[in-house]
């Protein structure tokens, strides 16, 4: 395969979770080239090194932080172009997904999101697995342009560190932004508090908690932290303002695939399914031992949250 263009958005001082998938993944297809969006500190630098990187293309201009979105897609036109790739992968973000479409546009490429898998064929061009339905089925797709965007879902790998590391080589590229990629400024950034949890939608183990909860995480947020995992919640915990709607995994919230999902007091609605069954193994708690959540739990524990969260938490602390 010709070169992959690998986006890295904003690493800050640490290359993180998703950037180490899409270059363990790329990897395997063929020579990854990280196109870097926001200033490149010298440990991101050592750290594309010893994820394969052999070239860096790098754009630290400020319509990349200041603006919403289509700087980023023309970036990464200019960077696709620059190496002559045959694919670009994405993350699979709301916002990813955007830039990716985006980018496709410009490129006149194929795009294809919710991916887990993609194979290059010499014949076929780029195939992709790809989830459809919420997850309920994986159908193979391909890309039969010149050049395929791919925006592909967390977790699928287990990122890797390439067996020999080397200093890549970083070119700055200037994007000659359009006046379209200058109209949607971002007026302002608020910060939120530091939960010390992994992100939500990378996170490896996920606890959820639902109405079940009534009101009361601390014993969803206690497993979550001992397991170092991520708290999610069903939309009826976030209607009713136990937690905040930034952890709703749903339809019209989050979509996660973690190797682990602990759901505690959620009935399994269609659309709580469709943001979690995708996950590797799914563990569910609930009281009533005819509710739909146990019909996709690998382990189904049928009692009061009350009483087997505490019995969880404290056996785990033994061990
Ligand atoms: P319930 O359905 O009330 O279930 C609570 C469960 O807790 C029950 O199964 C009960 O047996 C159990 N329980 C109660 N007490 C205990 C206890 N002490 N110990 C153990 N178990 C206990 N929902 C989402 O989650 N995400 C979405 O993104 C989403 N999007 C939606 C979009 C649309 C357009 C619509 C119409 C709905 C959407 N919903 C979504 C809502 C969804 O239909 C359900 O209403 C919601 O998921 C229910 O949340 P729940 O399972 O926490 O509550």
């Amino acid at each position: 395969m010709r070169n992959i263009v690998v986006f890295i958005d904003q690493p800050g001082s640490a290359l993180g979770k998703a950037g180490k998938e899409l270059l363990t993944f790329a990897r395997g297809l063929g020579a990854p080239v990280a196109a870097v969006a926001g200033e490149l500190s010298e440990a991101v630098r050592a750290e594309l090194g010893e994820y394969g990187v052999a070239q860096v293309l790098n754009s630290n201009q400020a319509e990349l932080f200041e603006y919403s979105i289509v700087p980023k897609a023309e970036f990464l036109a200019v960077a696709a172009q620059r190496v002559d790739a045959q694919l670009v992968l994405t993350g699979n973000s709301a916002e990813h997904k955007e830039i990716a479409a985006r980018l496709a546009v410009l490129l006149d490429a194929g795009v294809i999101s919710d991916a887990v898998g993609v194979v290059a064929d010499a014949d076929a061009g780029i195939q992709v697995e790809k989830l459809v339905l919420a997850g309920s089925y994986t159908v193979s797709a391909s890309v039969r342009s010149a050049i395929g965007i791919v925006a592909l879902k967390a977790n699928g790998v287990e990122p890797e560190a390439a067996g020999s590391s080397s200093a890549a080589a970083v070119e700055t590229v200037e994007v000659p932004f359009s006046e379209l990629a200058l109209r949607a400024r971002i007026a302002s950034r608020q910060a939120r508090p530091a939960s010390g949890r992994p992100e939500l939608s990378e996170a490896r183990i996920v606890v959820a908690g639902g109405r079940g909860v009534d009101g009361d995480f601390g014993p969803v947020e206690e497993l979550a932290d001992l397991l170092g995992a991520a708290v999610g919640a069903s939309r009826a915990a976030t209607d009713a303002g136990w937690i905040d709607h930034s952890a709703q995994v749903g339809q019209t919230g989050k979509t996660v695939s973690p190797q682990l999902y602990i759901s505690v007091g959620i009935s399994g609605a269609i659309q709580q399914k469709a943001g979690m069954q995708t996950s590797k193994f799914i563990v569910a708690v609930n009281q009533d031992a005819e509710s739909p959540v146990f019909e996709i739990a690998d382990l189904g524990i049928v009692g009061d949250l009350f009483t087997v969260l505490p019995q969880a938490i404290e056996e785990i602390k033994r061990r």
